[in-house]
């Protein structure tokens, strides 16, 4: 099964895999060979493929996961395997949207940095391991 991760800056993943997990917005998806074709938005998480029987963590910041069971495509704004994930920007990013949050008045400025956290602990979670 083939499994592309594409953003809108880069190829993040292109593989031939063996399953692919995802977190989507009505909770985790399994994704295995001849899966029946869905299309289904995803929440900023973590998901992951296995290659090789070896299973790979990835960051992923929300999206669409597509998949025909031949081939899974997930199409988002940002994912980042785990050895690219900078901790210090990550960190930086979760003190600059607890500082927002705290702060802000105006429903759509506070969901957007909550959004702002959730990416951050998410890349966080995946440095640490805590998943
Ligand atoms: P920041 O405030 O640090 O930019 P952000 O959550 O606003 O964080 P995004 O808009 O999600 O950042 O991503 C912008 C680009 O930067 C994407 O290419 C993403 O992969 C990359 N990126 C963001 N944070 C990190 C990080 N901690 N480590 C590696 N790449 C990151």
């Amino acid at each position: 099964m083939k499994l592309k991760i594409v953003t809108p800056e880069r190829i993040v993943v292109e593989e031939e895999v063996e399953a692919v997990y995802g977190k989507t917005i009505d909770g985790m998806i399994g994704i295995l060979p001849k899966h029946v074709p869905v299309v289904t938005p995803l929440e900023i998480g973590v998901m992951s493929y296995v290659k090789n029987g070896q299973k790979l963590p990835l960051a992923v910041m929300g999206g669409l996961l597509s998949t025909d069971g031949k081939s899974v495509t997930v199409l988002s704004d940002a994912a980042e395997l785990g050895t690219e994930i900078d901790a210090v920007r990550a960190q930086h990013a979760k003190e600059r949207a607890e500082a927002e949050l705290n702060k802000l008045q105006d429903h759509h400025d506070i969901a957007l940095a909550q959004q702002a956290l959730s990416r951050a602990l998410v890349r966080l979670a995946l440095v640490s391991n805590k998943r």
